[in-house]
């Protein structure tokens, strides 16, 4: 009885043995089985070929740490996007367990994130469209910055620039360079106010002559002249029409020398009075040296080809610019003789430089004449220029005048001549354009 006792009790130990040998085996096997990969990527809900190809992203060195850790199954979803940085696994890691989203820490070690972070200008809320840009080709964003470090602050300015502008009254986005080029230039000037600038220099911008300084003066002749063409309202402002003759006359720019303006809004007094000599044998009066030489050759060069010219009239001082004037009123009324008269101080003639050849009368013709016929085609190679064309008084404040020319040199007189414009025009454009200072 005992000893069968002893028997079963022994045979007990034994199967208790065995089952405990089978336990720790069986848990060894499980210890080894859930220290791998596979099973935190199992348990993180991917298949066997989803697990095989994450697998691929990491070194044997990071397999076996993601094994070892339960926590971190955002780090297979990180690996799968295309904005992974295999460099930056330790750096995933660790913003996993701060608690950051996978979307936050793809962005913050994206290079392309961190470059532009880097960058003058940039904005945080500003981003996707930063990278939207680079990103795509069809953006129009080209630059030819050779360094992607200026290409990017190229990228983040212009965006800044166009959600600035985006928010203002009248802005056009094709027109975005027209308005940077405009506000380079005036840096002074609020943005709104460039815009609608540019907005309404573009009416004008095909226009020859368009002076941008007078757009605003422009806008309000156009408005007080509302058939007026745009050309025409361009050239009359650029002359200074818009005032009345006599507005606010000013001292002519007698830096400007043979280019001297003068005319109903520019005077000059006796002290403006250049060194003269008699012309002599060439008609009535003085003319300034240079304009009286030129003159003289081209008498004598159209004398050569049969034509007689001879000055009735040249150099005035004020006194005798006042005689005329206060003759002409006394006989015609002042608004009259303002049309063929200057008011004095305001007669070219007072500097030297124009000269009435052969008459200075409207009813002689002269401009049927052979005599004006040669000067249209040559005087502009001695330097003169005809002043008063017909169809031009409002400009000129002056009826056509066919003998009375006037002096600028040889370098712009053909120019002039050529381009159909009235002094004042041209000058307004080529000599006095503010935006050319
Ligand atoms: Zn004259």
């Amino acid at each position: 009885m005992a000893r069968k006792k002893k028997k079963k009790t022994f045979k007990a130990i034994v199967i208790l043995v065995v089952l405990a040998l089978i336990a720790a085996g069986g848990y060894i096997g499980w210890k080894k089985y859930t220290a791998r990969i596979e099973y935190r990527l199992g348990k993180a809900g991917y298949n066997k070929e989803e697990t095989e190809a994450i697998k691929e992203m990491f070194s044997e060195e990071q397999q076996e740490i993601l094994a070892n850790l339960r926590a971190v199954p955002e780090i297979f979803g990180i690996a799968r996007d295309e904005r992974y940085q295999e460099d930056r696994f330790v750096d995933y890691l660790s913003g996993i367990a701060e608690g950051k989203d996978a979307e936050t820490l793809l962005t913050d070690f994206d290079p392309l994130v961190i470059a532009l972070r880097d960058t003058e200008g940039y904005k945080e809320e500003n981003l996707q469209l930063y990278m939207q840009a680079i990103r795509d080709p069809d953006s129009g964003y080209i630059s030819s910055a050779s360094d992607f470090r200026l290409y990017y602050a190229e990228i983040v300015y212009r965006i800044n620039r166009q959600l600035e502008y985006s928010k203002l009254e009248g802005y056009d986005p094709a027109i975005y360079e027209t308005y940077e080029t405009y506000t380079a230039k005036h840096q002074d000037m609020a943005l709104q106010e460039v815009v609608t600038h540019v907005n309404t220099a573009l009416k004008y911008k095909d226009e020859p002559y368009f002076i941008d300084a007078y757009l605003d003066r422009y806008e309000t002749y156009r408005t007080a002249n509302p058939d007026a063409a745009l050309y025409d309202v361009i050239l009359a402002v650029n002359a200074g029409i818009d005032k009345p003759f006599y507005t606010d006359a000013q001292h002519a720019d007698m830096s400007k020398g043979y280019l001297v303006l003068v005319n109903k809004y520019y005077y000059v007094n006796d002290n403006d009075k250049p060194e003269t000599v008699e012309l002599g044998y060439y008609g009535v009066g003085e003319m300034e040296v240079t304009a009286a030489e030129h003159f003289r050759h081209m008498v004598d060069a159209a004398a050569a080809d049969g034509i007689y010219l001879r000055s009735v009239n040249a150099y005035r001082t004020e006194a005798i610019q006042n005689l005329f004037y206060t003759g002409y009123v006394s006989e015609a009324g002042r608004a009259a003789a303002d049309t063929y008269s200057a008011r004095p101080g305001h007669s070219e003639h007072q500097v030297g430089l124009a000269v009435d050849i052969n008459t200075a009368s409207i009813s002689k013709h002269f401009e049927n004449t052979a005599q004006y016929a040669w000067l249209v085609e040559h005087c502009a190679e001695y330097g003169f220029i005809l002043r008063y064309l017909p169809g031009k008084q409002y400009i000129t404040g002056y009826v056509y005048e066919p003998w009375h020319y006037r002096y600028v040199g040889v370098e712009y007189a053909k120019d002039i001549m050529d381009s159909g414009l009235t002094f004042e025009e041209w000058y307004a454009f080529y000599v006095a354009n503010p935006d050319l200072q």
